[in-house]
Formats: C-alpha cells, structure tokens, sequence
C-alpha cells in the first residue's frame, strides 16, 4: 500500500510573508508621521518570557514598529503595575501594551489585563477585544489564533462548510480558535479533557486544531484521511523513552536529541504526516505565526485608534 504524506504548511515562509506585509505598512505610515509603537512588560526574570520578550523587540525593530520594553522588579505590586499601565494607556505614542505572563503570584494578573485599555490590547486577552470577536465585530484578535487562521487561509485550505474539532478551550487559544472558525463558516466542535471518546470526535474533523499541551497525543487513530492537522503544541520532550515512542528511527532527530537532551515537540504525533492532507511541522508551523500577528495587531492597532482603514492581515 503506498503510504500517504502530508502538504507541510510552512509557518515560517508564511510569518516571514506577513513581517514583510507589516514592515511595507509601517514604513508608509511612518513617513506619514505616524510610527506603530510596541510597548512590553516584563516583570522580574522568568528565562523563558525573556526569550520570548527578546524576540517580540528583535521583530518589532526588523519590521520598523518602534518598541520600549519596561521591567518592574519580581516583587511588583499590583498597585505599582496598575500604575505603569495607566501610564502606556495614556502615552499616544504607544499603539500596543504586551503584558509578559505569567506575572508573579502577589500580582493580581486578572486585574492588570483589564486594565489595559482595549484599544491598545494587542494580545487581544481583554474581555472587551474577546466580546468583539465572539459577535464578530473588527477587534484585536489573540495572536495565536489569528496566526492560525493566516496559516488557513493563505494555504488555501477551504474553512467555510467543513467540519473542525479543536481539542483544548483555554482563553488564550482553543476558544478564540474556535470562535475564529465559526465566524468563518466552519461547524466547529470543541473537545477537552472531559470528552468522551476523543479519537472518534477528531475523526470528523476536516480542520483538526490541536492546543492540548501533551506531546504526541494525537495519533493517526483521531485523524481523517486527508484532514488539515494544525498542531500548536509546544512541549519540551527530555525523557528518552517518549522521544523513542515519538520519534525512533528518525536519525536527524536522534542526532539533534542526543546532543542536546531535549526536542520540541508537538501535540501531534509524527505518524500523523501519513494520514493527513497537510498538516504544520513543530518547529516551523504556528509558532512563528504568533510573533508575526503580533506585529500585524501592533499596525492594527494603531490605525483602528485613528480611525484608519485597516489593510495588514486580519481574520
Ligand atoms: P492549557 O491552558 O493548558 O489548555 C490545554 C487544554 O487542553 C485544556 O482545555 C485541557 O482541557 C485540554 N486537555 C488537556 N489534556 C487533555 C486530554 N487528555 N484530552 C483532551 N483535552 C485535553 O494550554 P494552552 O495555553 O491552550 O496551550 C496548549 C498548547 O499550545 C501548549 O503546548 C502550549 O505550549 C502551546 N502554545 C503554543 C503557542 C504558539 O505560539 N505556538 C502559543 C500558545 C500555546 P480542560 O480544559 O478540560 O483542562
């Protein structure tokens, strides 16, 4: 029998095409007087946000978005945070406020979101920007999500009819997600940890969005033949015994494994490229697309501000 494999929806020339979309936008609008500018926050030192803050202000600077980073110390307070956001929401020159999660515990977190004012809420988290998106009105759309839907639609991948399963329904990816597809006219589902008989809901899926958080879970059991796999997971694999489940007789992988002691792995198993029409890789698919449609929001969000026309990406 020949074995089937996957188209692999390539996150990265796609993100790479949006900062070039973004970067065209920011350079007319700023020789127009007005310069998309990011603002970030990160609190204390949590290595893994500093990687990402890192990379959110190298991008900004490629794609001309000015960018400032402010970081309170570990021990904040939430007062002081509500502060420093009263501060951003106020500034013209700041389009977008990221506030880096987590926060630490003594910080009420709930309440700093809320404080960001919606215009400038370029994670799209604040429950205004969410209201927006679940009655379909233009708003800023959490990042992940929209780099989902940019990853659809630009492979040309039909949404409108189609079955879609998401599996996790956390606020900052499966619901907007999910939300996203029902504006585009998919039928969506959405599984969690209480579904009953996972494999066989994900089996009528011609759209399957795994945000689950559990390496290699989906195997081709839960996968239609020919069905569109996006995978966001993102787990650090270091146990040998499951890279071997994942990954045994992958030599690259082995090599990259053995030398470092850990991979990045999806919430899709491997064997999923055999059964799948297309499907994204980890690393390579989603993950990229989320700094990209942050970027996109930043110009969005400066130009909704204004009363602009909006023309980067939106969902
Ligand atoms: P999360 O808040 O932990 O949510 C996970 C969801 O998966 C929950 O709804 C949970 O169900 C569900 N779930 C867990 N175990 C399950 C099981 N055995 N069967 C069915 N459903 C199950 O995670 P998240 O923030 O949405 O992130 C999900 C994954 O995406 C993580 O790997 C994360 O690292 C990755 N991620 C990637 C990006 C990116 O840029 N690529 C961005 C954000 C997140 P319950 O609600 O019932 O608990």
């Amino acid at each position: 029998m020949e074995i089937m494999s996957a188209i692999i929806l390539d996150g990265n020339k796609i993100a790479s095409q949006i900062r070039a979309e973004v970067a065209a936008e920011v350079k007319s609008m700023t020789a127009a007087g007005i310069r998309p500018g990011l603002a970030v926050v990160l609190v204390g030192h949590n290595p893994a946000s500093e990687i990402y803050v890192r990379g959110k202000v190298r991008v900004s600077e490629e794609t001309g978005i000015r960018s400032e980073k402010h970081t309170p110390s570990e021990n904040v307070s939430t007062e002081q945070m509500l502060a420093l956001i009263g501060d951003l929401n106020r500034r013209d020159e700041v389009d977008g406020i990221l506030v880096q999660l987590p926060l630490p515990s003594q910080v009420d977190a709930k309440k700093i979101l809320l404080a960001v004012d919606p215009a400038k809420d370029v994670d799209g988290f604040h429950p205004m920007n969410v209201g927006f998106l679940s009655t379909n009105q233009p708003g800023l759309v959490a990042c992940t999500p929209a780099g989902i839907m940019e990853i659809l639609k630009r492979s040309g991948i039909v949404i409108a009819g189609k079955e879609a399963v998401v599996v996790g329904r956390s606020d900052i990816v499966g619901k907007p997600t999910a939300m996203l597809l029902i504006n585009a006219n998919a039928t969506v589902t959405v599984c969690h940890s209480k579904t009953r008989d996972l494999p066989a809901v994900c089996r009528r899926a011609d759209i399957l969005v795994a945000a689950i958080g559990r390496a290699g879970m989906i195997t081709r059991e839960f996968v239609k033949p020919g069905a569109t796999v996006i995978d966001v997971g993102m787990n650090q694999v270091t146990d040998p015994a499951q890279f071997d489940r994942l990954f045994a007789g992958n030599a690259k992988r082995e090599e990259a494994f053995r030398a470092k002691g850990s991979t990045l792995v999806g919430d899709v198993h491997p064997e999923v490229v055999e059964v799948a029409g297309a499907i994204t890789p980890v690393p390579g698919g989603v993950g990229p697309m989320t700094i990209a449609m942050l970027m996109s929001n930043t110009v969005r969000a400066a130009k909704l501000r204004r009363g602009h026309e909006v023309t980067v990406p939106q969902t």
